[in-house]
């Protein structure tokens, strides 16, 4: 069965300019076509007509968790007790998340680590229509050692081989990529965020372990010398790089890495809160450099998308930060759909609207690129040619 989707402002790709009255085609869960400006509507068994909205692709989240949220109200606790919360818990409450990213328009989001595997349960029960959610692209367990960042007992990656064991249990049980860590945290014990926990030995074998099945390393890491080991050990892709230098900036750039900007747990109102002393002092240091250093990233041309980390659904609000910070309002929403495809490797499937593509799309009550606050003004959601919201 076929669908035709009218469009009042169509933003198909964002970066290039939108088509005022676009449409396109789709059946299944797939895109079939996409009008030419001025072309007509072709006869379709369906047609969903949202001539007074703009509509644009599904928007892609690049870091977050599901098991923990900075601003759970019904159970407040700090985020590394989330982690470690049993299973079952967090599935439950993954759930409640899965839906809030969905509502905000959210259709893919890439798991930046979980204990007990939850991503991949969440990713299969999600797939299996058992529940809705966005489409995940699953990290599963933490690469980490037991002194870094984000550990919690269960899986502790140190030395070489006891990396390469953890790297295999998460690659077998379907990860997309492994995460791992150049430097510590605000919220870590004793690593700093210019400390770096692992050695180059054992993010390279991370980079070697994911290579062999085609998959890529993301790395946490804020500043230090961190940043420089993971780009020499062939990380892909470099998580916060809040403390980044203009040396290393440089560095990135040369090396083709990806960094994915994450604002929200910074400066969100629901982002991290209720830290000891020398954890809030952590943040102040970070969210003293981030915008600046994000801006010198944007001149220099490195590549970048964006993640909420733990403030479910807030995509809009990282689009607006990105804005602040020199980015063109079309750049910004390349940073949430195109680019973020392109840093999750599944620009081939979603990321624009366009011909072989899922019908991932969203429908809104205004012109993101006449104020990115139309982002929040989300009418509707379809997911694989389903509406979700
Ligand atoms: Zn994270």
């Amino acid at each position: 069965m076929s669908t035709l989707v009218k469009t009042g402002l169509l933003h198909a790709c964002a970066g290039a300019s939108p088509a005022l009255g676009g449409w396109f085609l789709f059946s299944g869960e797939r895109i079939d076509a996409v009008g030419l400006p001025g072309e007509p509507c072709p006869p379709a068994d369906d047609v969903l007509d949202f001539s007074d909205c703009s509509v644009m692709p599904g928007l892609i989240d690049g870091h977050t968790h599901f098991s923990l949220s900075h601003s759970d109200e019904i159970d407040p606790m700090p985020v590394m007790r989330q982690l470690g919360e049993p299973g079952p818990r967090k599935i439950c409450k993954a759930i409640m998340y899965a839906g809030e990213h969905l509502r905000a328009g959210v259709t893919t989001v890439r798991g930046m680590g979980e204990d007990d595997f939850i991503d991949f349960d969440l990713k299969a029960a999600i797939a299996a229509g058992y529940i809705d959610g966005p489409r995940v692209s699953p990290a599963g367990a933490f690469i980490s050692p037991t002194h870094g960042h984000g550990q919690t007992g269960q899986t502790v990656s140190d030395g070489v081989e006891g990396t390469r064991k953890n790297c295999r249990v998460n690659l077998a049980k379907g990860a997309d990529l492994l995460k791992v860590f150049g430097s510590g945290g605000v919220v870590s014990g004793q690593a700093g965020l210019g400390y770096c926990t692992s050695t180059l030995a054992e993010l390279r074998v991370a980079v070697e372990e994911a290579a062999a099945l085609g998959k890529y390393v993301a790395a946490h890491v804020h500043g230090g010398p961190g940043i420089d080991l993971c780009l020499e050990a062939g990380v892909r892709s470099l998580e916060h790089a809040t403390l980044c230098t203009d040396e290393q900036i440089e560095r990135v750039a040369a090396a083709g890495a990806w960094v994915t900007v994450t604002f929200s747990p910074l400066s969100h109102p629901s982002g991290l809160r209720g830290l000891d002393p020398l954890k809030q002092s952590r943040l102040e240091a970070i969210r003293r450099t981030y915008y600046a250093v994000v801006g010198k990233m944007l001149a220099r041309g490195v590549k970048m998308c964006m993640g909420t980390d733990g403030v479910h659904g807030a995509m809009w609000f990282e689009a607006a930060e990105m804005e602040k910070c020199g980015a063109t309002r079309r750049q910004c929403l390349e940073f949430i759909t195109r680019r973020a495809a392109e840093s999750c490797r599944m620009e081939n499937d979603i990321g624009t609207i366009a011909p072989g593509k899922y019908a991932d799309f969203i429908a809104l009550r205004g012109d993101p690129l006449e104020d990115l606050a139309h982002l929040r003004s989300v009418a509707a959601v379809y997911q694989g040619g389903a509406r979700k919201g």
